[in-house]
């Protein structure tokens, strides 16, 4: 017999494994499927990333989601037990020239829900000070930090009700007689009521996210061994350098769209490098010398740069403004959600975007859920083209 709360989760990165979290914790029966092997899965070999809070100041949601995701990051990492040699909430320091860094510090202060208790403002002094970097200010979020990928997301999925297919492609997905039907590569086959998609731009497979535009963006990052650090935040400008990884220096990273070799490639070595000797200009540069490693990744990013989470719809014809409608007015595919294109920014954001599409599968959405769901919609681009967006129509 299948479960009515019955869910499987394509997908064991980041977003997939937070939401098989969450999903287990509100009593769901989750089963996490992905292709690779377990120690093969692509983010689990980055020894780490970044919580690295940014600001844009002409999007008040992107700030807020921003600020919410942030904080519950580091709640969640508390609640699980991840050990302190797996992360680090050492703050995060983003260099701005002088001039502009203090009139966007003002704008941020006046207009955003930031304040000066989240971000500081570092003069110019201090940065020369403590790390050398001269004509530089910096914004300090305190909320910014460093986590180990591999020892995160299998920690949020060790418990054992959590059903995880591993070595296990999906390549088919059809619903049948009310509910979703998988079929792998290795001829398993798996049913479930809900199915949700947490495997980046795999969904450009599926005709049911065939709306939704999405490219991939290869990125290098490079480490090196130091044993001595003289700070431990995550200092970033152009690129970024994480200090002090249980005595690695990592640095990167490079950004190239639909660029789909999966070998480090010297030239982004070298730019990275770049970067690094801008961010830590008094590091003994004999160390360049040693062995340098490497890992290279896609990430998924949609045409706007925010992620998709949430369901999307079966059929568009239905909207015709300017009647209002509700999200239940709408013709969604039912038990079928998406939880992807988190950019440069998994790590921040789909700790928190998973907890509130767990609770939209599970009926129990408090505000910050709808506004969140509300700005991730799959479906926003379409909403905007028919002016129904205008409407203020909540579609979660
Ligand atoms: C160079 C680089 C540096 C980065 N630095 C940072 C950083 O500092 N901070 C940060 O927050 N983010 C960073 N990112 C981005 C971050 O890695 C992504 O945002 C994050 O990994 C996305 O997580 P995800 O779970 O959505 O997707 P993924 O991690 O891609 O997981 C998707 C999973 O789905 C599985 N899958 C796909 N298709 C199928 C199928 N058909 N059947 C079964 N399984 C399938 C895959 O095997 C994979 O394990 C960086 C990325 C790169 C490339």
């Amino acid at each position: 017999m299948i479960e009515e709360n019955s869910t499987i989760v394509i997908g064991a990165g980041i977003s997939g494994s937070c939401t098989a979290y969450h999903l287990n914790k509100a009593g769901c029966d989750v089963t996490v499927i992905d292709e690779k092997k377990e120690d093969d899965i692509q983010i689990y070999s980055n020894p780490a990333v970044c919580v690295y809070p940014k600001i844009m100041l002409n999007d008040p949601n992107f700030n807020k989601f921003m600020l919410l995701s942030t904080d519950y990051v580091w709640s969640l990492i508390k609640a699980i037990g991840l050990k302190e040699e797996y992360t680090r909430k050492a703050g995060a320091i983003h260099l701005y020239e002088m001039k502009d860094g203090i009139s966007r510090y003002e704008k941020l202060i006046k207009n955003t829900s930031y304040t000066s208790h989240d971000v500081e403002l570092i003069d110019q002094e201090i940065i020369k000070k403590r790390f050398g970097i001269i004509d530089y200010i910096g914004f300090h979020f305190k909320k910014g930090g460093w986590i180990n990928p591999k020892a995160f997301c299998k920690k949020l999925i060790e418990d054992k009700n959590i059903k995880k297919i591993f070595s296990s492609k999906i390549i088919s997905v059809e619903r049948i007689k009310g509910y979703w039907t998988i079929l792998t590569e290795d001829k398993k086959m798996f049913t479930a009521k809900n199915i949700i998609f947490c495997s980046a731009s795999n969904i450009k497979n599926y005709k049911y996210f065939s709306a939704l535009k999405l490219d991939e963006y290869r990125g290098q990052v490079d480490w090196l061994s130091n044993k001595k650090n003289s700070f431990r935040e995550v200092l970033s400008n152009d690129g970024y350098v994480i200090p002090d990884v249980n005595k690695k220096i990592i640095f990167g990273s490079s950004y190239e769209k639909n660029n789909f070799n999966t070998e480090p490639s010297h030239t982004d070595t070298v730019n990275n490098i770049n970067k690094l000797k801008k961010l830590m200009p008094s590091l003994k540069y004999s160390l360049l010398n040693d062995r340098i490693n490497n890992w290279v990744g896609q990430r998924a990013a949609s045409f706007d740069k925010k992620p998709f989470v949430g369901r999307v719809l079966k059929t568009r014809n239905s909207l015709i403004s300017p009647i209002k409608y509700s999200a239940e007015d709408l013709d969604w595919y039912e038990g079928l959600f998406i939880n992807t294109c988190y950019g440069s920014r998994g790590f921040s954001f789909a700790p928190l975007a998973s907890l509130s599409l767990a609770k939209l599968i599970t009926h129990n959405l408090n505000d910050d859920d709808k506004f969140i769901l509300n700005y991730l919609n799959p479906e926003r681009q379409f909403f905007k083209k028919q002016g129904i967006k205008k409407q203020g129509v909540r579609f979660n």
